[in-house]
């Protein structure tokens, strides 16, 4: 046996599963419409069938004790066929759609059936109102009304079954969300408040009512004038919330002292809140606790104050130092040299070998003082600065270096140098012990040839001294900048291991770094950053 389907079958039935209804429980409201329906049509059974896919299932039955039959049964697949009619079969016997029917031959023996479709809102009817007698009759027209109107009545309640999920669902997803919540509140390091337009607090944190040793019913719903004292709601509070509610963004630090964890120093941000319309609704409020970092802070900052005291010690005892070791380095010079010249003849070779080192140890102490002198005034205050030349800088340079230049028969070229700005003496001296190694560190066969040069780099010039000498290993060229590091014996060599010390001190006073590019065997190139000197 098969049944006939509406047009719109397939949307009926999602209009029907949409109610969530099948297979519920029974319920009084519908129960007393179907009783109604019974005792308005003078009938012993009236349904609220549902018709699913493949049954019809009974919301609701009065006189009948049977919850369900197959669609192919149904009285009601066909009522729902035409959606805005009362079906009357009023001899199911007789009509030859029925007739063969169990529920018309069989021991239910229906025989009347009258069945006013449900139809939603969208039209689709899915299932009916229906009375049914087991004997044929028919129904008057104000019965037939009554069943038109009563269906209506089921439909409604339907509707308001589907609406009254909904909110269900709405709340639940509501509560959800206030889970999260709270359990994103109480993971919070940060104190979070949120206050109304009225300065009432509407939500605080797990971390907000630990801090403050309170419970949240002694916060929620409470004014902020009575959770911190009149004065400071008025004096301090309200004119940065008022800040807030108009639109700025307040961050302030501040010391509060907390009954749950003692005095803090804190970082305060006050927010605006908007609602969907873009109005401000209240202020969102974030303590942050920076004691900790406040501490370490502190910390730090003492240790920078305590190292800059000892590198001033230090430098001031280096200074002093040198300065004071140099007389006694002349007084060694000189007498040791006097001794060699005047009396050479009355001291033996031993003795006069002696004294030549004597008076060489004490050159090189010289040197040595003389450089520790410049790295430390290096230190001291910033020269002022000034336009450099660097062209006629070099000529002095060369001039000073006159004696190096011709003892190692070597070149210092240069020209179409830029002006720079920069401080005029420290420059030199840049120049002068960038030129002196060039020389220096030479290769025994090859004669020394020194270039200076500057080329633009971006808005700086970027100063170049390269050589053709002996060339430094990769894994030294950030070494040599460190003070004292040398990487020959001063037998090959003479040097103190500061030239280069002070060299990157001077870059770094310009506001640079220098650094150095070499191949070995072949030459060093050094670098410099320097200002173009209209650079203010
Ligand atoms: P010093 O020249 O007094 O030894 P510096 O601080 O000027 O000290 O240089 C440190 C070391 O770097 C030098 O001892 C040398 O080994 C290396 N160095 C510096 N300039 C050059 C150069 N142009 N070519 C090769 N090696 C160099």
């Amino acid at each position: 046996m098969s049944y006939p389907l509406p047009e719109n079958e397939a949307r009926r039935l999602d209009a029907l599963r949409r109610y969530n209804i099948l297979d519920s429980l029974g319920e009084a409201a519908y129960d007393d419409i179907t009783k109604l329906a019974a005792h308005i049509c003078e009938v012993p059974i009236a349904l609220v069938s549902l018709v699913d896919s493949d049954r019809q299932w009974f919301k609701s039955h009065h006189g009948l004790a049977v919850s369900e039959t197959p669609r192919e049964l149904a009285f009601c697949a066909h009522a729902i066929l035409q959606p805005t009619e009362v079906m009357v079969v009023k001899d199911a016997a007789a009509d030859q759609r029925f007739s063969t029917n169990p529920l018309v031959t069989g021991e239910l023996g229906i025989r009347f059936y009258a069945g006013a479709p449900l139809v939603t809102h969208g039209g689709e009817a899915v299932g009916t109102l229906c009375v049914i007698d087991r004997q044929p009759r028919e129904l008057d027209p104000q019965q037939t009304e009554a069943l038109r109107v009563l269906s209506r009545q089921v439909v409604s309640l339907l509707e308001l079954r589907r609406l009254l999920a909904r909110e269900e669902r709405n709340a639940e997803m509501q509560q959800t969300k206030i889970d999260y919540l709270s359990a994103i509140g109480a993971a919070a390091q940060d104190l979070k408040v949120f206050l109304d337009r009225d300065y009432v607090c509407r939500y605080a944190n797990e971390t907000y009512l630990r801090y403050w040793r309170k419970r949240r019913d002694q916060v929620v719903g409470k004014h902020v004038a009575e959770m911190m004292g009149e004065a400071t709601f008025t004096e301090k509070l309200k004119p940065l919330l008022d800040r807030a509610l108009a639109g700025e963004e307040v961050e302030l630090e501040m010391p509060f002292d907390f009954p749950g964890v003692g005095k803090r120093q804190v970082a305060v941000g006050y927010a605006p809140a908007y609602n969907g319309a873009g109005v401000a609704i209240g202020v969102v409020g974030r303590i942050h606790d920076i004691h900790h970092l406040k501490q370490v802070e502190e910390q730090l900052q003492a240790s920078v104050v305590r190292l800059e005291k000892n590198v001033v010690q230090q430098q001031q005892f280096i200074h002093i130092l040198s300065h004071d070791l140099r007389e006694p380095a002349n007084t060694i010079v000189n007498f040791s040299t006097l001794m060699l010249d005047e009396h050479a003849p009355q001291l033996d070779a031993d003795a006069q070998k002696f004294l030549r080192f004597i008076a060489a140890g004490g050159k090189r102490m010289k040197l040595l003082l003389d450089d520790l002198l410049i790295y430390t005034r290096m230190e001291k205050a910033e020269e002022g600065q000034s336009e450099v030349a660097l062209d006629e800088m070099m000529e002095e340079v060369v001039a000073d270096l006159g004696d190096m230049i011709a003892r190692y028969r070597a070149t210092v070229a240069f020209s179409g140098l830029p002006t720079v700005r920069g401080q005029r003496s420290r420059l030199r001296l840049l120049l002068q012990n960038l030129v002196a190694n060039g020389i220096k560190f030479h290769r025994p066969d090859i004669l020394p040839t020194v270039h200076v040069e500057a080329v633009p780099h971006v808005a700086l010039w970027d100063l170049r001294v390269a050589d053709n000498g002996i060339g430094i290993e990769a894994q030294h060229l950030e070494n040599i900048f460190k003070i004292f590091t040398r990487l020959h014996s001063r037998h090959r060599f003479e040097g103190t291991g500061i030239g280069l010390a002070i060299c990157q001190k001077i870059a770094e006073a310009h506001g640079g770094k220098i650094w150095a590019e070499s191949v070995v065997g072949q030459g060093t190139v050094f670098h410099v950053p320097l200002l173009p000197s209209y650079s203010y």
